[in-house]
């Protein structure tokens, strides 16, 4: 491992997701969707490729400087910019009569904070990268929106568990191990099941699928592993070695977008087009950063752009007001979502932490996060 490959991989393990890649892409696009041409269609639509024991993303990357990583870190953990709420943020209990229901024509959701969800789609029931721990690592930031407003053992049976990668605030061990025995089946990028093995998973309850691989349950659920622009690691030196993803869910009325993490790209064009339409998406909003980070997680207003490319019926952001990962204050993402959802006529599900989403007539759409410092952030923004 060269010096500079090392040092970056330090980086990455004190910072969680402040990768610092200056991929080539990440501007902005107009708010319109286009269909791609036949041929970037065709390109996107391959499966995962690896390099020198590392997947790639579909675009090339540049290397960061050593410099900039240390000035990075430096700000991160000595900057105070409200990254945090000042005070508690409201969460309510879970009803778990909506996540048991069983109707094979039902769709809701339950947002559990970052991205972290409990979902029904015609009856069957997922998890979405579950953590129910306050603290996702030693050095990572502790959950800032009150506990989960749910114990693993008072959950029901659950179909299938939906692992986008395995950063720690997506892959937890705490919560996969205490969810074993309730749940059927994991579904995990390509590299992510050794991991769940080594942990004391037994082998034949975890699906390990490439982009673009298909996965049926009960001949009526159809899962589609899609790619998404982003990276993998959980130490110093296995950076990029597993997959990362976003997951399709088809239902036998009902059909979803779980976005895991990702910086805006073709992609989500390419995944409407095969797909869509989609009567509800989850997509990440919050941990950006247009500087220094601009391609690995998204822009507010590219969160609404990718619901537009896939064909969302309803937005519901995801990966924010949990943990401070990024330099923006606590409640930027949701400020600036909002606005762009006004702006471009995407309806908006905005649940607080415990709340649930029934799909398509129980739509919370308060701006809750809206606080006493806001009208400060709304100059600051100048809007
Ligand atoms: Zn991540």
């Amino acid at each position: 491992m060269h010096f500079r490959d090392f040092i970056s991989s330090v980086m990455f393990s004190v910072l969680l997701n402040l990768m610092i890649l200056n991929l080539i892409f990440g501007v902005q696009r107009a708010f319109s969707s286009q269909n791609l041409n036949e041929q970037t269609l065709e390109l996107l639509m391959r499966p995962s490729i690896k390099k020198e024991g590392k997947f790639l993303n579909y675009h090339q990357e540049r290397n960061p400087t050593m410099v900039k990583g240390f000035k990075l870190m430096w700000k991160f953990l000595f900057s105070d910019n409200q990254r945090k709420p000042k005070q508690k943020l409201s969460v309510q209990p879970v009803n778990l009569e909506i996540f048991k229901q069983n109707s094979k024509d039902y769709l809701s959701s339950t947002w559990l904070g970052h991205s972290f969800l409990m979902i029904n789609v015609d009856g069957y029931r997922l998890l979405t990268d579950p953590v129910f721990e306050k603290k996702v690592s030693f050095f990572g930031p502790s959950r800032y929106n009150g506990e989960v407003p749910i114990k693993p053992d008072s959950l029901p049976e659950i179909d299938l568990v939906l692992i986008s990668h395995n950063h720690y605030d997506h892959l937890n061990k705490f919560s996969i191990k205490a969810l074993q025995h309730k749940v059927k089946w994991f579904l995990t990028p390509l590299g992510v099941k050794k991991i769940l093995v080594n942990w004391g998973m037994p082998q034949e309850k975890v699906v390990e699928l490439d982009w673009w691989q298909s996965w049926n349950f009960n001949d009526e659920l159809q899962i589609v592993f899609t790619p998404t622009q982003h990276f993998s690691g959980r130490n110093f030196f296995d950076r990029n070695e597993t997959l990362w993803g976003s997951f399709v869910v088809k239902g036998p009325v009902h059909k979803i977008f779980y976005g895991g993490d990702s910086g805006y790209f073709d992609g989500f064009r390419g995944i409407g087009q095969q797909f869509g339409p989609f009567d509800l998406t989850f997509l990440e909003c919050g941990t950006y950063n247009v500087k220094d980070w601009p391609d690995v997680h998204m822009l507010p207003e590219q969160t609404v752009q990718a619901h537009l490319d896939l064909g969302g019926k309803i937005l519901h952001p995801i990966h924010w007001g949990t943990f401070n990962l990024a330099f923006h204050p606590w409640n930027e993402p949701m400020e600036r979502v909002s606005k762009a959802a006004t702006q471009y006529g995407v309806r908006l599900a905005t649940p607080i932490v415990g709340q649930s989403v029934i799909f398509p007539d129980q739509i919370p759409n308060e701006a809750w996060w809206q606080t006493g410092e806001q009208e400060e952030m709304k100059r600051a923004l100048n809007y």
